[in-house]
């Protein structure tokens, strides 16, 4: 199709894609109106079209301009990339959401290594563009042909998924909404990376800590061996990941799991699951600060914690958690209305950890009437924290925190709550995880836990 292109044609071609990358309107718009056939043309070698060349730019008027003359927008280029694998590896969300709004196909594969534009964002970590991507999934005919699970978990020719390359990235937030979408935590590469690598391994690879917490988290197997019979432990010990290594060391205590298979967890409003979250996020640190501590990887601490003890005398008693008298009440069990705090509710709820194949666990009951739990709210406050958060949206995670480190200050009254015969039922009916693993209990038994031998499915 190149050959026997006039001088001047090209001449034509050169200003129209140099316009369309610099965003020049009125450029491209002389140019569209004296040869309409430019629109469709695309560079000789890498075979980029206008779109392509405006989605990588992030040119949106000129993306709109020209899928507003009815081009398609999925042509592809050299490499079978199409305009929106380039806005996505670029991170150019406005043409991301502009292309899927004209009907882009997001099951198209390069012929690179056959990843689709959902690949590309998690690989460069652009998590706004891994949201629309999403969003798109659940909407488009994707979601009935292929299915929307299928989707987030698609493979490319080494048989890597989204979460295997944001792991080995070290996208920390590409990983988090990949498994918020149903992102399987325990699957296998084929040849990518080292031969049946976890999301895990490749974490331990790229020795990004956040990625570690947060697979971790949602339940990613230490123990796991790639085809060479390696952990991700030692994975992360031959990089010199020292501080990853201490967390995947299998003899260092478990990470709490945020407990996604219950139904209650899934459909939890916004406002409770941030509270919840941050909850899991703070025990997760203090399980972490003690595996690290003494090591010369501990962590440093922003934020002094006895910055907070004006804060923590205005929790009156009477709006006490009545399982760990620590913390203020902050959840409530629907139908029974009971009470209790964001750590207390995700001991309840994190128990055990799930089987990773069956991914099951039993539901817990209310531990004040055992009755069984259909929602979890947050709970009403008359707190001054409660009414000087008028608008929770955008501090949801700072306002809990505060209250999550009110427990150091007020440790001294729980101990001696320790030996109520109220607390010792209610503890046990926790299960497997006690309340010390939250750091709620003494010190000495967050100590003793560190020898703990690890649970785990065999
Ligand atoms: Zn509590
Ligand atoms: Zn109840």
């Amino acid at each position: 199709m190149g050959h026997g292109v006039s001088c001047a044609r090209t001449g034509d071609e050169h200003d129209y894609f140099r316009a369309a990358q610099v965003g020049d309107l009125d450029a491209l718009a002389a140019l569209l109106a004296a040869d309409p056939s430019l629109a469709r043309r695309a560079t000789l070698y890498d075979r980029l079209s206008a779109l392509h060349i405006a989605a990588a730019n992030g040119r949106l008027e000129v993306l709109s301009m020209i899928l507003d003359r009815g081009v398609p927008p999925d042509a592809v280029n050299r490499h079978k990339q199409t305009p929106l694998m380039l806005a996505a590896m670029h991170g150019k969300i406005d043409c991301v959401l502009k292309l899927l709004q004209d009907g882009a196909n997001i099951l198209m594969f390069d012929s690179v290594h056959a990843r689709t534009c959902l690949h590309h964002a998690a690989y460069f970590g652009h998590v706004d563009c891994v949201k629309a991507i999403l969003s798109a999934a659940q909407t488009t005919p994707v979601a009935d042909s292929w299915g929307y699970a299928r989707f987030v978990n698609v493979r490319d020719d080494h048989g890597a998924t989204p979460l295997h390359l944001a792991a080995r990235q070290g996208r920390p937030g590409s990983v988090q909404v990949l498994l918020e979408n149903g992102a399987i935590v325990s699957a296998l590469t084929g040849s990518y990376g080292f031969p049946g690598s976890t999301s895990l391994h490749l974490a331990a690879r790229s020795g990004n800590l956040d990625c570690i917490r947060k697979l971790l988290a949602w339940g990613a197997d230490r123990l796991q061996r790639d085809s060479a019979g390696r952990i991700p432990y030692a994975v992360a010990l031959k990089r010199n990941h020292g501080a990853c290594a201490a967390l995947l060391n299998p003899s260092s205590a478990e990470p709490m799991v945020w407990p996604s298979p219950l139904k209650f967890i899934s459909e939890l409003d916004p406002e409770a699951k941030a509270l919840l979250e941050a909850a899991l996020m703070e025990a997760n640190k203090e399980r972490e600060k003690k595996i690290l501590n003494g090591t010369k990887y501990s962590l440093p601490s922003p934020s002094p914690c006895d910055d907070d003890d004006d804060a923590s005398s205005e929790v009156s008693d009477a709006e006490l958690c009545c399982i760990c008298f620590d913390q203020a009440c902050s959840i409530e069990v629907e139908d029974c209305g009971h009470q209790m705090c964001a750590p207390c509710t995700l001991a309840l709820c994190c128990h055990s950890k799930p089987n990773p194949t069956t991914l099951t666990l039993p539901s817990p009951a209310c531990p004040f009437c055992r009755g069984s739990i259909s929602r979890l709210l947050v709970a009403a406050r008359t707190s001054t924290a409660a009414a000087s958060d008028p608008d929770p949206d955008p501090d949801k995670a700072a306002a809990a925190s505060p209250q999550l480190t009110h427990r150091r200050s007020r440790r001294s009254h729980n101990l001696s709550s320790e030996g109520s015969s109220s607390f010792k039922g209610l503890s046990s009916a926790m299960g497997s995880l006690s309340l010390s693993k939250l750091g709620l209990g003494s010190s000495r038994t967050i100590d003793s836990e560190l020898v703990d031998k690890p649970e785990h499915d065999l």
